[in-house]
């Protein structure tokens, strides 16, 4: 667990990492499975970051199923995106990683790289990794990359800016969380001064989906259900998906990911928690809290990870049962 920033030595060790690495070298850049806006943003704008600082040798990738969800296909930089990673590297760079089983098969090419740097805000970062640029008190891992590029001299452009703002409003809720503090703001007014346009990105980004999503969105939600009595009588919320609601929806499993918004809205309850199914006996669990658990520690308790208020694991079974282990691992981490 890192619980402080990095130091002068970490930073000062990760631009010497980059200063080190020959303009024609291989730098591999990687994020989570399944990535989110911070995942791909923080990567793609560091990856843009890299070329302008001249290095012609760049690609990025995530490991699973190598589908870039919908709003996130016009993000710049996404001509770095390749599916097959290079195989021996000089330089692996890590995004948004809080373990490295989030990099499945590619935690290998991260131990095996002669230098490696992991960007990362999750509380829960397990320390892989040779430089670890991991910063629990960042909103997102765009919050790091800009660090570090700012320290390489790399000034911002509209196209860096676009990716790392849509890295900062998906992890903060849109300015909506706690961690969205004066310096993010700070950074988000930087991040606009190069002429992007907050709007017209968080239509595509935020709202905007195929109508079929909605009808799925709708069947899921209407299948919820509040359990007053969970977490200690803060109450909890949950539903599930299957593939099979999916493929009657002819919809991709990225289209889940906002689910738990709605979800969460629910005043009743403090927890919330979407089961998503990803192979027949496994689940992908989101779980919330409005302050009273630390869903963090329920989540690493199943071998996932996240922050206090947002995190995940894989659950396997029923959805029932992963639900009920859920609701017997609240309490064991009230606030
Ligand atoms: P999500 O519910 O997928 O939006 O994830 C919420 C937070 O939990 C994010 O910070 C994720 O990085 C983290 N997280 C989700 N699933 C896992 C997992 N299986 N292992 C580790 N961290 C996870
Ligand atoms: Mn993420
Ligand atoms: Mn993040």
């Amino acid at each position: 667990m890192t619980l402080s920033g990095p130091t002068a030595e970490h930073w000062a060790a990760a631009v010497e990492a980059v200063r080190s690495t020959g303009a024609d070298d291989e730098i591999q850049l990687i994020c989570h499975v399944n990535p989110d806006g911070d995942a791909l943003g923080s990567m793609l704008g560091f990856g843009l970051g890299l070329r302008r600082l001249g290095f012609t040798r760049v690609r990025a990738t995530f490991p699973g199923d190598f589908v870039v969800p919908e709003p996130y296909r016009l993000l710049p930089g996404s001509d770095l995106l390749e599916p097959e990673a290079f195989s021996e590297p000089r330089l692996v760079i890590v995004f948004d990683v809080a373990s490295e089983s989030r990099l499945g098969a590619l935690a290998s090419r991260v131990a095996a790289a002669p230098a490696s740097v992991v960007l990362d805000h999750h509380a829960s970062n397990t320390g892989f990794g040779g430089v670890r640029l991991v910063d629990p008190h960042a909103a997102a891992t765009s919050v790091v990359a800009e660090g570090l590029l700012s320290r390489l001299k790399v000034p911002l452009d509209a196209e860096i800016a676009e990716c790392f703002y849509v890295a900062l409003a998906t992890d903060t809720g849109s300015f909506k969380f706690d961690m969205t503090t004066v310096s993010v703001h700070e950074l988000a007014a930087r991040l606009i001064a190069t002429g992007i346009r907050p709007g017209e990105i968080s239509r595509r980004i935020f709202d905007s989906r195929p109508f079929g999503a909605m009808k799925l969105t709708g069947e899921v939600i209407g299948r919820a259900v509040l359990d007053e009595s969970a977490a200690g009588g803060r109450g909890m919320v949950w539903t599930y998906a299957t593939l099979a609601d999916l493929e009657r929806h002819g919809q991709p499993p990225y289209v889940l990911d906002s689910l738990i918004d709605p979800v969460r809205s629910v005043a009743e309850a403090d927890v919330s928690v979407v089961v998503k199914q990803v192979a027949t006996g496994e689940w992908s669990v989101s779980l919330r809290s409005k302050g009273a658990v630390d869903v963090s520690g329920v989540a690493v308790a199943q071998g996932g990870g996240g922050h206090r208020l947002a995190a995940g694991f894989t659950g396997y079974g029923e959805a029932a049962d992963v639900v009920a282990t859920v609701r017997r691992l609240l309490d064991e981490h009230l606030n």
